[in-house]
């Protein structure tokens, strides 16, 4: 998997279109919300009404029955296998078959297993059909082409077409327009998605743009619909629901060019009142439902997503690496829960299990609130995961913090050496807790930490080369039995040095530390990161500003931000120690993008860790920034290392930037 994440690294330049094409979908979504003030509460009603559908079984036999009263034929498949034989059968001899746009028919592969049989398979919607035609992999749900360029996308026609297709785009849409409608003319069977099923009237419901899922869907032989248990929905106006988000997260736009209702063949009761079937449209409906594992699966979440494709908009592991993350018909992150969640986790693995940085802004931007972070992380600490083992850089990671009570193999002795010297006490009711990072990696910012807790007025405890690791790292690595002895090694060495309050400068200690609410309770304890304590006594500091540092702009680590949710004590300090406003990157908060580093990303994919912090440095750039000012050691680290030649921007330790403004005499 490292030799394909960093091929991938290297040819990301070839994903430039799909990135300019996310700012596009962002950019329209953007302008669309400034006219739906109640999104908001749209979300929370779609989350609740995938809550109470998703795993239904009731609702689910309700939404057969009633498609069968409808006259559809409706049948179960198994597995993706399953799916393939029933279309096959349901073929009965045609040997060309055009679809539309489907994430079910990608996930079971259905367009190359038809073609492995003979079968001609002809893609209709545009983008797909692009795609088809190039042999490459499908970058969007709604946009699977827009990586390619229209130069691109011309030759590629040409050569198909055998005649000259040039890159005026109104042209190449005719060409493709006209190139699929040959094959639409001809065929007698038609495979769709659908968008949701309705329980109550039986209905099969279609959102596209083009037109050609209507043509595809009326066919005058048979309309095949392939779909999942999770698409059903109580009612039409649920249904409507489901697909004015869909489009909205994966257009930007407010309302889809058709939505199709199908609620069974085509008929015509016009002779005598006789119902003769098969009248402009299929003979025949067919709805396989593809089950996957998907009725057996604990864990449901995954299949409240609804394919919009808003989460890899905003990934910053998809935006290096494209398809490669995630699994076919459900790219990024969300790919590799499901698949685990459907207890195929050799595959989840393989979609990219351990890819994903946690940086959740993927839940940020799903109208779901899907919690793909957090799944991908319990994921990985499934039995059955963890049995198939990890890779050697992360199992060395692993064994580190087992051994030497820290990640990196470094001596226990060393961990407290940034201390010699300052004469701290070994109790105190506020202890500060360095962490592994801080101590070995910045000893100096330990040191300034220490200053400024004094400058503050306190003067903190430290329990010295015996501080126990929090357990962070192999928490994510999935270790969760070590991560929570760690945590209470932590507690324990707390408690006995008679503290109530701990401050640390690492955010992903702060935030594994203060998720331990049974164990804060246990030792009376709180928990607060540097930037916390310090903005509660900003007052006592005295701080005078920094003035050589050009435009600042501050990184939100993603532990501290969008895990802890805090964005503005580290501002107001920023902001005391220039002087001045902070200029804000075009992604901050809680729409912050990721430095790439966290999660074992550092250690297991150092090149794609590289060039996501590259793209975060671009953004300081666009900014208009000179300095980048930062709260977390990784995040340091990482945007430090991945400065490049043509556009650097210095990184600076927040602790660093105060300790300045406090003047070099202030604190030991
Ligand atoms: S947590 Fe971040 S890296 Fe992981 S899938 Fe979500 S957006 Fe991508
Ligand atoms: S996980 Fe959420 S954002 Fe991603 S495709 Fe599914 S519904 Fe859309």
């Amino acid at each position: 998997m490292r030799s394909r994440v960093s091929e991938a690294v290297r040819g990301t330049s070839s994903l430039d279109g799909m990135r300019r094409s996310f700012r596009t979908i962002i950019d329209r979504r953007l302008r669309s919300v400034e006219r739906l003030p109640d999104l908001e509460s749209k979300r929370d009603v779609l989350r609740e009404l995938k809550e109470r559908c998703v795993g239904n079984e009731d609702l689910l036999r309700d939404a057969m029955a009633s498609l069968r009263e409808n006259g559809c034929r409706v049948l179960l498949a198994k597995d993706s296998d399953a799916a393939v034989r029933a279309v096959v059968v349901e073929l009965e001899g045609e040997r060309m078959v055009v679809k539309s746009k489907s994430n079910v028919t990608k996930e079971v592969g259905l367009a190359a297993a038809l073609e492995r049989e003979g079968f001609e398979v002809v893609e209709t919607d545009l983008g797909d059909r692009v795609v088809q035609i190039a042999g490459c992999e499908a970058v969007h749900p709604t946009g699977p082409a827009c990586h390619l360029t229209r130069k691109q996308i011309s030759e590629l026609l040409s050569q198909q077409l055998g005649k000259p297709v040039s890159e005026d785009p109104v042209e190449l849409t005719a060409a493709v327009r006209d190139e699929i409608s040959e094959h639409l003319d001809r065929a007698q069977v038609g495979v769709t998605g659908a968008n949701a099923i309705t329980a109550r009237e039986g209905a099969i419901v279609i959102a596209h743009n083009e037109g050609n899922a209507a043509r595809c869907a009326s066919l005058p032989g048979k309309h095949i619909v392939l779909t999942t248990p999770d698409k059903v929905v109580p009612s039409l106006n649920d249904a409507v629901d489901v697909v004015g988000m869909q489009t909205l997260y994966s257009t930007g736009k407010i309302v889809t060019a058709y939505i199709d209702v199908v609620t069974g063949p085509s008929y015509t009761a016009d002779i005598e009142k006789q119902v003769f079937r098969g009248m402009h449209g299929p003979k025949e409906v067919v709805v396989v439902f593809v089950d996957n594992g998907r009725l057996g699966a604990e864990t449901r979440e995954p299949m409240y997503c609804i394919g919009c494709g808003s989460c890899i908009t905003r990934c910053p592991v998809y935006d290096i690496v494209g398809p490669l993350f995630g699994a076919h018909g459900h790219l990024g992150g969300q790919g590799a829960y499901l698949l685990s969640s459907l207890g195929k986790h050799e595959s989840a693995q393989d979609a990219g299990l351990y890819m994903c940085t946690s940086c959740g802004e993927c839940e940020e931007a799903c109208p779901v609130r899907i919690d793909t972070k957090g799944g991908l992380l319990r994921a990985r600490a499934e039995p059955s995961a963890r049995a198939l083992g990890l890779d050697a850089e992360h199992s060395a990671v692993v064994a580190s913090v087992r051994n030497y009570d820290n990640p990196w193999q470094m001596p226990r002795a060393r961990k407290s050496r940034w201390s010699k010297g300052i004469a701290l006490p070994s109790k105190g009711d506020t202890l500060y807790y360095g962490g592994c990072s801080t101590s070995y990696l910045f000893p100096e910012s330990a040191q300034r930490a220490v200053r400024l807790m004094r400058a503050a007025g306190v003067q903190p405890g430290f329990i010295g080369s015996g501080e126990p690791c929090c357990g962070s790292t192999v928490r994510k690595l999935g270790d969760v039995e070590l991560a929570r002895e760690k945590a209470e090694e932590c507690f324990a060495a707390f408690a006995a040095a008679g503290a109530t309050m701990i401050v640390t400068s690492c955010p992903g200690c702060f935030s594994m530390l203060d998720s331990h609410d049974d164990l804060k309770a246990r030792h009376g304890l709180r928990i607060q990161h540097l930037s916390q304590w310090l903005a509660e006594r900003i007052g006592c500091l005295q701080l005078e500003p920094v003035r050589s540092l050009g435009g600042v702009t501050y990184h939100d680590p993603c532990d501290l931000g969008r895990d802890c949710g805090v964005f503005d004590e580290p501002r107001r300090l920023v902001r005391a120690a220039v002087g001045d406003e902070l200029l804000e990157m075009a992604r901050s908060r809680s729409e912050s993008a990721c430095c790439g580093a966290g999660s074992g990303i550092k250690s297991g994919f150092p090149d794609l860790a590289s060039a996501i912090a590259r793209r975060r440095i671009e953004h300081a750039n666009e900014a208009g920034a000179d300095t980048i000012v930062t709260a977390c050691p990784w995040c340091l680290q990482n945007l430090r290392d991945s400065q490049t030649g043509a556009s650097p921007v210095p990184v600076m330790d927040l602790w660093e930037l105060l300790d300045e403004a406090l003047g070099a005499s202030e604190g030991d």
